[in-house]
Formats: C-alpha cells, sequence, structure tokens
C-alpha cells in the first residue's frame, strides 16, 4: 500500500489504511462509518474518500479514535464483518461449483462506476460495470475488471446563472485514491505498449500503460493509465478523459482497452477462462487473442472457434449512434498488419466487422464482437427483441426470433443502493443473514410484516435528508456564484420535506425526454400548486454529453423553468449529478419519473435502485420496467402497443398520460391519509414495489444468470 503522505495511523487502528484500500467499504456503511466518526466534516470535504481522508486527518483525530473504547468496539466488529467476508469457501460460487475454476472470468469495460470518488464513469454502463464487480466479489466468482483509470475521469458539471452547463476536469491524483500500483509475479510494475501509426508531427510508436489495481472485495479491477513516461505528451492525453477527443483518439483509446488490456492480463500472470466485453468499446481483445493464437500455431478459423467458445459479449444500446464504427481506411492505418498476422487477406479482415453505413463501408465495433463471440446479449427483454432486429442481418438465414441474441436484464447493487435507514429496518424484519438471500422472493415476502407507521416514519426521514442535502448543494452553489448571504440562508426554506417528491435524474440524453414534463406548462402548474395542501415538487439532476448541443439545451429549458413563475420553489435543478446524488435522489424521492422515448431505454437502471428504496416508478413501460410493472407496483405511462406518426405524437400522448396518472392517481393516494396520518393504499404499493422489484432486478439475480447462462458453459466446451 502506499501510505507515503498518510498521517500515521496508530498500531491500535492501523488496519483502517487496509479498509482504505479495498471497495468493500462503498457498500458497508459500518466502515465508512469508522471514517465519519473521527472527523465528520473531513469526511464530507474529501467526498467520501478514505485514502485522502487518511493523508489529509489530523493526527490528535487519530489518536483519539484510538483511545476511544466505543470507536475501537465498532473497528473491531468491522475487522470480524471484512474477515468473514474475505473467505471464499463460503461463497454461492464456491458452494455451487465447488470443482470449478481457478481461472478467471475477464471482464472489460471503458468504465466503472463504484463510488463517487473515483470519477471514472460516465452513467449508467459505468454503475452497471461497478455493480457487477462488487456483486462478483460477493458471489465469489473468480473475477478481474480491466478498463481504464482516466486521470481527468468524466467532468464536474456546473450551471451558468443563465443556465449553459460547464465541463470541467479535475486531474485525480491517484496517490489520493483507492488505486495501487499493479506488480507483475517477478515483482516488477506493469506496463504493456500498444503499437499506434503516425500522427500529427508523431512518427510510427509504441503507446505505453501502467496498470493499476483496484481490489473491491474479492473482486480486482486492473486500470491502465497512459500518462507516463515516456510517452508523447498526446499520448499521454490518451487515457486523460473518458470519452473525449475525436474519432482516431477514440480508436487509439480502444486499441489500448483491448489489445492492451489481454497484455496486461498476460503481463500479470493471469489466464482467463472467459472473456466479457462489456459493450463494443473493448472488441479489440479478440484481435489479440486471435494473434497469439496463429502465432501458436492455429489457422485463423481454429483461433476463431476457441475466441468464440469462450466469449460473452453484451451490447447496450438501440441507439445507433451509440455503436462505434470506424473508415475502413483508418483501420488500415492503424492495423496494417494484422492481416498479416492472423494469416488472412485485408478484405476477409475488414470483412469481420464491417458494417455499411450511408457513407460507406465501415468497421463496426458491434459486429466485430458479435462476429467473434459465441454467446451475446442485450440489457432487457425487450431489447433483447430490438438487437435481435438491429443485427439480424449478421444471421441472414435466421429469421427475426431466431437470431442468436439473448437477454439477462439489468439489476443493482443492493448494499450499494439501499439506504442505511432502510437497511436497518430490513436487518430486523428480514434477519440478519438477509443479504445472503438478495434474489430469493421468498425472502422479501418479509417486508409485509414492517408496519406501515415504521416504514412511513422511514420515508419521510430519507425525503428530509434529501431536503436537506439539496439545500446544502444550492447553498454551496449560491456561494460560489457569490450570491449574498440573505440569498444563501433563503435555502433553508427552499422544497419542504412534508410534499409529495418527484425525482428525474439521468444523462441528459435527448431521447430521454427531460423536457417532457414541461409539455403543458399550466396544468404542471396546477398539479403543482394542487389544493394548497396537496401540492409536489420535483428534484431534476443529470449531465449531458460536452458535445451533445441538444442534450445541453434540455439542461438549459429545465433550468430557466426551475425560475418561472409558478415552478419557482417547486422545480430545483441539482448540480453535477454522479452517484452520491443519484443514491440521495433514488432514496428521498416518493417517485421517480422516467419518460424515455419508447424502445430506445435498452435498461436503464436508476428506477430499479429507486424501487428498491420504496420510491414508486412513473415511467414509461421501456427497458427494464416493461418487465417490472404489475399494475400495482407503480405507474405505467403511455400505451406501450400505440404506434405513432410522428416524435410530436408519441410526445403529446404520453405527456398526457403523465399529467393523468399524476392528478387522477399518484397525487390522491399520496395525501389520502387515515386518521394517524398515514397514506394506507401509498404504503401497499410501496410495500409491493419493494417486494417484487428487489430480487428480480438486483445484481445477484444478474450475475447468477450471467454465470450460469453465459459464463460456465464457456467452460463446458
Ligand atoms: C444508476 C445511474 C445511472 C443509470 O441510470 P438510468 O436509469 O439508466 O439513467 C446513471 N448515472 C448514475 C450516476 C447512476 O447512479
Amino acid at each position: 500500500m502506499n501510505q507515503i503522505g498518510f498521517t500515521p495511523v496508530p498500531n491500535r487502528i492501523s488496519r483502517l489504511v487496509e479498509i482504505a484500500y479495498n471497495l468493500w467499504w462503498t457498500w458497508h456503511p459500518e466502515a465508512q462509518e469508522l471514517f465519519r466518526r473521527i472527523d465528520a466534516r473531513l469526511w464530507e470535504d474529501v467526498y467520501h474518500n478514505p485514502v485522502l481522508f487518511l493523508r489529509e486527518v489530523r493526527q490528535s483525530a487519530l489518536d483519539k479514535a484510538a483511545n476511544d473504547s466505543e470507536f475501537i468496539r465498532e473497528y473491531h466488529n468491522v475487522l470480524t464483518l471484512f474477515d468473514e467476508y474475505h473467505v471464499f469457501e463460503h461463497t454461492w460460487f464456491k458452494q455451487t461449483f465447488p470443482n470449478r475454476l481457478d481461472r478467471p472470468i475477464a471482464y472489460f469495460s471503458a468504465e466503472f462506476g463504484l463510488h463517487e470518488c473515483l470519477p471514472i464513469y460516465s452513467g449508467g454502463l459505468g454503475v452497471l460495470s461497478g455493480d457487477h464487480t462488487k456483486e462478483a466479489s460477493d458471489l465469489g466468482l473468480p473475477f478481474v475488471g480491466v478498463g481504464f483509470l482516466y486521470p481527468q475521469g468524466y467532468f464536474k458539471q456546473t450551471i451558468t446563472p443563465s443556465g449553459e452547463q460547464e465541463a470541467s476536469y479535475v486531474k485525480v491524483r491517484f496517490a489520493e485514491v483507492p488505486a495501487t500500483p499493479a506488480f507483475a509475479p517477478d515483482g516488477k510494475e506493469v506496463v504493456v505498449s500498444v503499437d499506434l501509426p503516425a500522427r500529427y508531427n508523431l512518427p510510427d510508436r509504441k503507446v505505453y500503460a501502467k496498470v493499476y489495481k483496484i481490489q473491491v472485495g474479492l473482486a480486482t479491477l486492473y486500470l491502465m493509465d497512459t500518462d507516463i513516461h515516456p510517452n508523447a505528451p498526446e499520448d499521454r492525453e490518451l487515457s486523460a478523459r473518458l470519452y473525449g477527443g475525436d474519432q482516431e483518439m477514440r480508436l487509439a483509446q480502444e486499441m489500448v482497452l483491448g489489445i492492451g488490456g489481454v497484455r496486461a492480463l498476460r503481463a500479470l500472470g493471469i489466464e482467463p477462462a472467459v472473456y466479457h466485453m462489456n459493450e463494443g468499446h473493448s472488441a479489440f481483445l479478440v484481435l489479440e487473442r486471435a494473434r497469439e493464437l496463429v502465432a501458436a500455431g492455429f489457422s485463423f478459423a481454429e483461433a476463431q472457434d476457441i475466441i468464440r467458445g469462450t466469449t460473452v459479449f453484451t451490447t447496450h444500446t438501440p441507439v445507433p449512434a451509440g455503436h462505434d464504427a470506424f473508415p475502413f481506411s483508418m483501420i488500415d492505418r492503424y492495423f496494417p498488419t494484422m492481416h498479416d498476422e492472423l494469416k488472412i487477406s485485408r478484405e476477409a479482415f475488414l470483412e469481420l466487422a464491417r458494417q455499411d453505413q450511408s457513407w460507406g463501408p465501415t468497421f463496426s465495433m458491434t459486429v466485430l464482437a458479435l462476429r467473434m463471440s459465441g454467446r451475446h446479449n442485450g440489457v432487457s427483454k425487450l431489447h433483447g427483441a430490438v438487437s435481435r432486429k438491429m443485427w439480424g442481418w449478421l444471421w441472414p438465414d435466421k429469421p427475426e426470433d431466431e437470431v442468436p441474441i439473448t437477454h439477462v436484464t439489468n439489476g443493482i447493487h443492493t448494499e450499494s443502493w439501499l439506504s442505511p435507514r432502510l437497511k436497518a429496518l430490513f436487518d430486523e424484519f428480514l434477519g440478519k443473514q438477509w443479504t445472503l438471500r438478495i434474489d430469493d422472493p421468498a425472502l422479501w415476502e418479509g417486508i409485509e410484516y414492517i408496519p406501515d407507521e415504521d416504514l412511513w416514519e422511514i420515508m419521510n426521514d430519507m425525503r428530509a435528508d434529501l431536503v436537506h442535502f439539496v439545500r446544502m448543494r444550492t447553498r454551496q452553489r449560491l456561494a460560489r456564484l457569490g450570491h449574498a448571504p440573505h440569498d444563501l440562508q433563503a435555502t433553508e426554506s427552499l422544497l419542504d420535506p412534508n410534499v409529495l417528491t418527484i425525482g428525474f435524474a439521468r444523462r441528459f440524453a435527448t431521447y430521454k425526454r427531460a423536457t417532457l414534463l414541461f409539455h403543458d406548462v399550466e396544468r404542471l402548474k396546477r398539479i403543482i400548486h394542487g389544493d394548497g395542501i396537496r401540492r409536489v415538487q420535483f428534484i431534476f439532476a443529470g449531465k449531458a454529453h460536452p458535445r451533445d448541443e441538444p442534450g445541453k439545451a434540455f439542461i438549459r429549458e429545465v433550468y430557466q423553468r426551475s425560475f418561472e413563475p409558478g415552478l419557482a420553489g417547486h422545480i430545483i435543478f441539482v448540480e453535477d449529478y454522479d452517484i452520491n446524488v443519484a443514491r440521495q435522489m433514488v432514496a428521498g424521492a416518493d417517485v421517480w419519473l422516467n419518460t424515455p422515448r419508447r424502445p430506445l431505454e435498452a435498461s436503464g437502471t436508476s428506477g430499479q435502485k429507486a424501487g428498491l428504496n420504496g420510491t414508486l416508478n412513473l415511467s414509461i413501460l421501456d427497458g427494464w420496467w416493461a418487465e417490472g410493472f404489475n399494475g400495482k407496483n407503480g405507474w405505467a405511462i403511455g400505451d406501450a402497443s400505440a404506434e405513432y406518426d410522428s416524435e410530436e405524437a408519441q410526445n403529446h400522448a404520453d405527456a398526457m398520460s403523465l399529467y393523468d396518472l399524476l392528478e387522477n392517481q399518484v397525487v390522491p393516494t399520496f395525501y389520502q391519509r387515515d386518521e394517524k396520518g398515514i397514506p394506507r393504499q401509498w404504503m401497499k404499493m410501496v410495500k409491493e414495489c419493494i417486494r417484487t422489484i428487489a430480487p428480480q432486478f438486483s445484481m445477484t439475480r444478474m450475475v447468477k444468470d450471467y454465470t450460469v447462462r453465459l459464463y460456465m458453459p464457456c467452460l463446458e466446451e
């Protein structure tokens, strides 16, 4: 561990360092509580980053904790949990497949969303990878992840007073995050290289990537960084940012991810049994593996068979522009000798990934991944069907419903997304060991035993926490913008902790239609103000990709609306959506609003996080909600069977349905209270929502599905 620059940790609590460097703490609130107890203010200031915390904490605070018997007791409780957790023998995988496998599943992803202190994710794809890794650890899968440790990560968002999104990049110092250099079996730090062709003033060259390690419970991530000597400045930038740069930069990045990633595993002495490509970004890994096999004496056809038998590919988007594709001329320059190394013709090589677009033939990462993997899937039932339609041309002799793309519906890592307040209630009513049975629907029948009074009290507390959080964030923003003290003071009365609160937070991609709510502003105002008592308030958050002008225009509209007479004070936009903001919002809101243009939401997962916390979904029947909705656990906006002549017609119909639901169902149900002030019908829906959503859309269910249906069959071939 890199303890240079740490405040010396007293011996009695020295294992705090070990805890800090194992992201196990991200889903164990008890572990986070240790740091908070030492210095609560600092814990907030370092944005819940224990490594930075241990560098900045005062010696006196550590000494005080080391001499506080109550702290020591808690510290030992946490260590006991930690040590018990790290025994492979007790895990689901070891018990289910006792004779199986020391060789791991290697999971490649361009982003990993593990915690707010590691900004190496942009949205749902990254959060899914992070949750997958945590669950692989919980279940005891032999599992390594491969990706990038972007020094500048994804951007921090601020909103100007006129509503413009501004992006800033903060350099992450790796000594200040829970990452350490990775070492090869011979004790050397791992550095890999990939050949790149001439560009700008640079000659043909090798670009080098240093490999870092992040421990996530029993699972390990190996993340690459090109910001090292002796790379040229342009190459150092390669891994600087997530989805930055132009198309050539993107291609080079994907070469480092796929090819460099395989080389990193080799250098580490890791020989995976299965390779899982999470989205097409990493698809070049199949070329590196084919090159190795051909060099070892196999024909290309034999290599292809071996690779297909051991490769899983998950596609994530029905939006065509979401699939990377490069012109052949670029591929010729970046892979001048690949076809020779594979002992095939240039044409056969290009054909492997060929997708004809209106502007000419391209080398598509999705086509490459589909052709070179034996098992492939979409991320919800509906998305599976959409993918079969979208990619059916690759299997011209098969009817659409026999195209071999299956689906595994996404899920969420329960313990990462469950409010600690609710967790305490679940511990009481579901039994202490409930976290070992998360995917068992029978377990969740226990929700019925929670008295409405107890659950309602917790829900009120969670809403109050969210209102408090939004006030604090708003105050910080106004202070940054130089507002007067009375403006800062006024944030104390922003929003009402007793009012029906609706959350909308996600990437501001236009298909998600963040502005649909404002389709008929006068009607919205009537809903918001109700009869003066039955009021509604909305909290928005989300980032648009810095080059997505229409997405940024949506942010501007939502932001400006939030100052309009009749809406001001009842709609608020929170800056810099990230895992922390998401965690607060999915727990504290009463209703989770999602209005994608069907069928463009492949799955969506924020609604699953909401559902776990008893926040009722009010959503279009798209992605996971088309499977999750049962008529009693939330609401479905729009008519899933309708066909529309235009996007305007679809918007209009969906908006009308949304207003009708708010007026006739959501608001009346929330405010209908009995003599004790409890909304009985609402609580019935909340319980139905948790009971049905928590097991089915858990990461436990999802990773077991991947293991049993996709990973294990690879081993049996
Ligand atoms: C869960 C999550 C997402 C994905 O949610 P969607 O429903 O797909 O929008 C995106 N960003 C963050 C920060 C999240 O926590």
